[in-house]
């Protein structure tokens, strides 16, 4: 079979297609102009079928060779953030059209990669088994993957289901967890691979990153309130001050720290916010005659595996517990925005890296995983998958950074990347 390309009209399109989602950014959940422009893409590409509105926004194109084969997804995300774009974004033709959101992560690349893939799918499409393409929803938040694959609509069955996808709500296979889908709840039964890339800016353009096992760290947040109640600031022995359970929090998570990446029981437990008031709902004031009696304090937990972080999220909480307890106050906590770490699935792994070598790209030294959340994780935990960093060129700005803007550069090499994995499994 000759390897798919697009020629240089198409890529042309492509780029053209590209600068128009970042132009007009949506953030997560609020993705639909951007899941409008990808169904009217695919259907344009001749999907065989195309449900929209999973999970949210979320949009997913089959092409189906009508013959027996493996199932095979390829993921790109739909949201922008809600960050300005810097300064230099001025001098940009299609800088953001919309004020305080950007593409900046470069999930308008991936998405343009995915669109792309319909390209190649509709000039050669698969030659058995079926081709999956799946734009998510709300990755920054962690909450799109889950959203898509709990969804009515989802018309896989998992493979396994570890912990945290049990966690997530994803139905385990042969019934194992209360209300489990039937096999006709799954049209299309289950995915053999799921693939997804993400651009890393700082690396040489089209240099190819792909690990076994963990690919991106475990991450979780943590919201806690406690609740007191206050005392004339000359009295605090009569009220009961959160102040001190809030220290005892922060010193905990200080302590519990493994800040050397190397390690396999690394561990960053980083506050981001923290609250101390009167009432926290009227915290903007102080009001110095009166010992505060809330407070709120939120903390991003990440480790190399997803074990490492509940340990130590457990371990963590039940110290809180204790600390609330000893004070005598009232403490509610919420773990929030939640990325499964990505495990990479050998098989993929070395696929990927076959793939990478036939085209002679350069692989990336892969020693550790990224310390980012990526809420693709959740889809290597529930079937074989595998994510692939995709150098996105030494001087692209960082990730989130208000200057950064994905080159177009990398969709060429990309796009040979999935057609020659496509190819080398016959698809
Ligand atoms: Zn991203």
């Amino acid at each position: 079979m000759p390897q798919r390309a697009l020629d240089k009209q198409t890529l042309q399109a492509l780029e053209q297609w590209r600068k128009e989602r970042h132009q007009a950014p949506e953030t997560a959940g609020n993705e639909a102009d951007t899941a409008d422009a990808f169904a009217a893409w695919v259907r344009d590409c001749g999907a065989t079928s195309v449900l929209t509105g999973l999970g949210g926004h979320g949009v997913l194109a089959c092409f189906d060779s009508g013959q027996a084969g493996p199932n095979w997804l390829f993921r790109a995300e739909l949201d922008a953030l809600p960050i300005p774009e810097g300064p230099d974004a001025k001098e940009r033709p299609h800088r953001s059209q919309r004020e305080g959101a950007a593409h900046l992560c470069g999930h308008d690349g991936h998405l343009s990669i995915l669109a792309g893939l319909g390209r190649l799918l509709q000039n050669t499409p698969p030659a058995k088994g079926r081709v999956f393409l799946l734009a998510q929803p709300a990755e920054e938040t962690g909450q799109g993957a889950r959203a898509v694959m709990t969804d009515p609509q989802w018309p896989f069955q998992a493979t396994r289901t570890t912990a945290v996808a049990a966690a997530a709500g994803l139905k385990a296979p042969d019934g194992e967890q209360g209300d489990h889908a039937s096999k006709s709840d799954a049209p299309f039964g289950t995915l053999d691979a799921c693939i997804a890339i993400h651009n890393l800016p700082e690396l040489p353009l089209g240099h190819v990153w792909c690990r076994e096992d963990s690919a991106t760290a475990a991450v979780s947040s943590l919201a806690m309130h406690w609740k007191g109640y206050t005392a004339h600031a000359a009295e605090p022995e009569n009220g009961r001050n959160p102040a001190f359970a809030v220290q005892a929090a922060l010193q905990e998570a200080a302590r519990m720290e493994q800040r050397d990446p190397e390690q396999s029981d690394f561990l960053l437990a980083v506050p981001v916010q923290a609250k101390l008031a009167v009432d926290p709902e009227r915290f903007a004031e102080p009001a110095y005659g009166t010992a505060a009696g809330s407070a709120a304090l939120h903390l991003t937990f990440r480790a190399w595996t997803q074990k490492r972080l509940e340990a130590a999220m457990d371990a963590f909480e039940a110290e809180a517990e204790e600390q609330a307890e000893q004070h005598e106050l009232a403490l509610d906590m919420e773990r929030v925005e939640a990325f499964a770490a990505c495990r990479n699935a050998p098989a993929l792994v070395r696929r990927v890296t076959e793939a990478a070598i036939a085209l002679d790209m350069s692989l990336l030294d892969a020693r550790r995983p990224f310390r980012w959340g990526e809420d693709f994780g959740l889809f290597t935990q529930a079937q074989d998958g595998v994510l692939i960093g995709l150098g996105a060129g030494e001087t692209c700005p960082p990730l989130h950074h208000p200057e950064y803007d994905f080159p177009d550069a990398l969709m060429p090499v990309a796009l040979a990347l999935y057609a020659k994995l496509l190819e080398q499994a016959g698809l």
